[in-house]
């Protein structure tokens, strides 16, 4: 197996990939929060973890992933109300409604680029006695006191013998700073206790029994009992947007050393933001595009719409540690770059081989992996793609030559990190599926009119009619037959 190395945001540094378990990966991601449509943004954290997926399942791991669906408890900064919560009374829908709305839409989305399904999507509403008695666990280890039926973590008491701070690395008198403040604060011994259970008051319509009082479980608490449920006390890789390193993970850290007494995660991985104008893209400030907008062209950034995949290979040629700037320009250079790809990928089977060859596609290959192997450099890799693309062109105009056997081999490995790997699709390429529609079309058009021209006007309609039933609709001009897809 090739030796893989993955940025370890714990350490800060790249670090040879060991699992806990050999062959067998746990991988948990943050999943979105439902009570709005995603964004281009949010795509782009599940697309980074889609390609870690996808490469480790390809490296040949038994990967288990898990992501969750936040459901609950998100609580938005100002008014320590659950984000769900509010968006129901607004639309004046049950939560659950709400839930149900923006999962769909998620789910949806995400099928549209090629994303692989994780292997458990766990809720937080269906963990809330998985919480509750997290919560009792670390009440009992004197880690967590109740208050007026909140109940709040003791952020202090733990960094006495633990380091609140080992994954942001921020010092405790930061992160006071960077709490703000919340309702019901006053209640807290310190700022920077984070809640594990909040009582509800009469505007929360979300809320649940429990030991301390009718309310719901704090954001934080949800992962932590999840991973652990699904993936153990400790497991291989936990990921997410860089924005959710501090409070986030941060606190799933203390709340699990607080519960089990082990850290639970070997490898935090953190994919960095998409931004546009220089500015993290975000719902609430207006910055985002929505994918629906990408697929019609209907935003004021953009000049056309763009396929799933070409906004998928755009997103992957950036690494996922990188900032990417999303602009109308960069996009239409990803288009031109993909459709290139696409056609040669489509020349491949069209060429012939020779005796011998003059191209190292070993070689070749092993720079791919080593690519892949660098933390999940996708650009990297697409860039020897390139270099492919360059190969197929020089072969098909007699200026390289490939042995059959090479040929085989660097066709499979093509098409393995070009689909299996980035998750490419063919079908949505303007170039493949819509010209073989248009190809079929055409013959049928030249056969209808055969037809005409022979006066066997059973079959020149059965052409046209059956043509119709599929949605094609032929128009007989001056200029000859056309057709539309409806
Ligand atoms: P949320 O639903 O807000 O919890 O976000 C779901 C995921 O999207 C989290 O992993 C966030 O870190 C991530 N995310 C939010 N905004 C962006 C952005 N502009 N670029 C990349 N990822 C983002
Ligand atoms: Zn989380």
């Amino acid at each position: 197996m090739q030796e893989l190395k993955i940025y370890n945001s714990l350490t800060n540094k790249k670090e040879v990939f060991i699992p806990l378990q050999e062959g067998h990966v746990g991988m948990y991601v943050c999943g979105p929060t439902v009570y709005s449509n995603v964004h281009l943004g949010n795509v782009r954290t599940f697309i980074s973890f889609d390609l870690i997926y996808r490469y480790l399942l390809h490296l040949g791991y038994k990967v288990r992933y898990v992501r969750n669906i936040t459901d609950a408890g998100h609580l938005t900064d100002d008014n320590a109300e659950d984000k769900i919560s509010t968006k129901a009374r607004l639309e004046k829908l049950e939560p659950m409604e709400i839930v149900q709305k923006y999962t769909v839409d998620f789910h949806q989305i995400l099928q549209k680029f090629n994303l692989l399904s994780p292997s458990i999507e766990p809720t937080a509403t269906g963990h809330i006695l998985e919480q509750i008695e997290t919560i009792n666990t670390i009440i009992d280890n004197g880690l967590a006191y109740e208050i007026n039926g909140s109940v709040y973590f003791d952020v202090l008491k733990y960094n006495e013998k633990e380091n609140y701070g080992i994954l942001s690395k921020r010092k405790i008198e930061d992160a006071i700073e960077n709490t703000r403040v919340l309702d019901g604060q006053s209640d807290k011994k310190n700022p920077q206790d984070f809640s594990l259970w909040k009582k509800a008051g009469p505007e929360h319509i979300q809320r649940w029994n429990s030991p301390w009082s009718i309310g719901f479980p704090g954001w934080h608490l949800e992962c932590t009992v999840m991973s652990t449920k699904y993936l153990g006390e400790q497991f291989d890789i936990h990921g997410g947007g860089m924005d959710l390193k501090f409070p986030h993970h941060e606190c799933e850290i203390a709340q699990s050393q607080a519960c089990n007494h082990v850290t639970p995660v070997k490898y935090w991985m953190h994919g960095n933001m998409l931004t546009m104008n220089g500015k993290k893209m975000s719902k609430s400030t207006g910055n985002s595009i929505l994918p629906n907008e990408i697929f019609t062209g209907d935003n004021e950034h953009i000049t056309k719409g763009f396929s799933a995949s070409v906004a998928r290979f755009f997103m992957l040629q950036a690494h996922y540690r990188s900032i990417l700037d999303f602009s109308n320009d960069a996009i239409l250079a990803s288009e031109k770059g993909y459709n290139r790809l696409m056609e040669a990928i489509g020349l491949l089977p069209k060429l012939t081989t020779s005796n011998n060859s003059t191209f190292d596609v070993q070689a070749w290959k092993q720079n791919c992996y080593d690519a892949m192997n660098d933390d999940f450099n996708s650009p990297v890799l697409i860039a020897h793609l390139f270099e492919a693309v360059k190969v197929i062109n020089l072969i098909k105009d007699g200026k390289e030559s490939l042995t059959k056997v090479d040929m085989k081999g660097f066709n499979d490995a093509l098409n393995g990190f070009i689909f299996d790997i980035l998750g490419l699709e063919k079908t949505e390429s303007g170039n493949n599926n819509s010209n073989q529609l248009f190809g079929v079309v055409e013959m049928l058009i030249e056969m209808r009119n055969q037809a005409r021209a022979d006066k066997d006007w059973t079959l020149s309609d059965k052409i046209r009619d059956e043509l119709l039933a599929l949605g094609i609709q032929l128009k007989d001009g001056k200029e000859g037959t056309s057709f539309s897809v409806n």
